[in-house]
């Protein structure tokens, strides 16, 4: 059988690309090893009936906030996308029972920064003030491929727009460590440790370089736009995707792993199937798998291209994460206070240098002494994950 184009993974990368692919025309097949499509996005009741547990990923707001939202959301909502903002976002208690949190209100922020430093409050007022005319160009730098002649075009809008100066800073703010930027920025210890947790998320812990930007963009865009979960469940997004992509006439093969991309030449022509099954792609092969199963496994004898060959072997995955996954009758008594009930995520990260501890000794291959935990509280937000009056966590 043959498609235009093949698209090993059904992750919502795959998915994506499929989607756009086929309203532009394209014949799309995607080949999926799982037996549900959505790779890492997944909702299942794992743990008692009408419990709906996000299995790994739980905050769509890189999703909500794409342009491939913009490109397709209206079809997607037709097939079901729908979302549940979260307006306390997320927060992190300390042992003296205080806590500090981030909500999509900016007054509130103000004042909880204000109560633990009123140099920290000014200067989340003042970083409030300029998110609004440094994201736009921020945003579109992230949305670019690199290198490419449109980082040269953003650049240079942003130059017009906001000075050399300000190029100077963000080109800082892009290659320092969360430690530096939030050292740099706030006195508050806890102010610190709440923003920096957002690092971990991405696997850049306190001490990273690169890591500056997601503490820092996470903070501003939660207070700006709040914080997207799936309604009912992540899962919600992929049942959009795929049902989308079938409208579309695409088709989506389950139970079907890829052993290997097939070549014509250099050129990747198709895939051969673990089941011996043959498929053949006239236009594209795209593969939504990890780097290290494409350039190993899938393409056996190497990429043909000898950087990509050379950097492929320096690739290091990040650390692994444990979720656990709990039906319960309340949500936790937070000591600290009863308003952390109703945060999205609820982080157990105290201080920079326990989360660099952490993560440290997870990449010697030890057992952190003290585990970094990133308690989610969906139910909190959405209520339709659980029977009446129960959570999950
Ligand atoms: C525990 C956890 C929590 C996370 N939380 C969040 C979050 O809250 N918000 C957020 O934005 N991100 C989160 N992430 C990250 C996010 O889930 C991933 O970045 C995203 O899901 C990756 O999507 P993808 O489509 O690129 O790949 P994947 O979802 O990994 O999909 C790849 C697919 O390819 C399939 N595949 C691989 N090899 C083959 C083969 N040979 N043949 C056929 N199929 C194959 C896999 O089975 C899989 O289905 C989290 C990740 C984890 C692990």
């Amino acid at each position: 059988m043959s498609y235009d184009a093949i698209i090993i993974g059904s992750g919502h990368n795959g998915l994506a690309a499929a989607v756009h692919l086929a309203r532009h025309g394209w014949k799309v097949g995607v080949f999926e090893r799982n037996k549900m499509p959505g790779g890492a996005v997944q909702t299942r009741e794992v743990t008692l009936p009408g419990f709906r547990h996000d299995l790994f990923a739980m905050n769509l707001g890189l999703f909500a906030g794409s342009s491939f939202m913009r490109l397709h959301g209206e079809a997607l909502m037709r097939h079901g996308l729908a979302f549940a903002g979260a307006s306390d976002c997320f927060a992190t208690p300390f042992a003296d029972r205080s806590w500090f949190g981030v909500s999509q209100d900016r007054t509130k922020n103000i004042a909880r920064a204000t109560s633990l430093s009123a140099s920290d409050g000014e200067t989340w007022r003042r970083m409030s003030e300029s998110f609004g005319r440094d994201a736009p160009h921020i945003f579109s730098l992230l949305g670019s491929p690199m290198p490419s002649r449109d980082l040269l075009s953003i650049g240079w809008k942003a130059w017009r727009a906001q000075g050399l100066s300000w190029i100077i800073d963000t080109l800082r703010l892009l290659v320092s460590s969360p430690r530096a930027f939030l050292d740099q920025n706030f006195e508050s210890g806890k102010i610190k440790a709440t923003l920096a947790a957002w690092g971990m998320h991405l696997d850049f812990s306190p001490d990273i370089a690169g890591g500056a930007l997601f503490p820092y963009l996470e903070a501003m865009a939660d207070q700006a736009f709040g914080m997207a979960l799936g309604k009912g469940g992540a899962d919600v997004m992929i049942k959009a995707l795929t049902g989308y992509l079938q409208e579309l006439g695409g088709e989506i093969h389950l139970d079907a792993e890829v052993l290997r991309i097939d070549r014509n030449g250099n050129r990747a022509a198709g895939v051969t199937l673990v089941d011996g099954r043959i498929f053949t792609a006239k236009r594209a092969v795209i593969a939504n798998a990890l780097p290290q199963t494409v350039f190993g496994r899938l393409l056996p004898g190497g990429s043909g291209n000898a950087e990509i060959d050379q950097r492929m072997k320096s690739f290091r995955p990040g650390p692994g994460t444990m979720m656990i996954h709990i039906a319960c009758g309340d949500l936790p008594d937070w000591t600290a206070g009863e308003e952390l009930k109703r945060f999205a995520y609820v982080h157990l990260a105290p201080s920079l240098d326990m989360m660099s501890r952490t993560y440290n000794e997870a990449l010697a291959g030890l057992l952190p002494g003290e585990p970094v935990v990133v308690v989610g509280q969906p139910t909190a937000i959405d209520p339709s994950r659980a029977p009446e009056g129960k959570h999950i966590l």
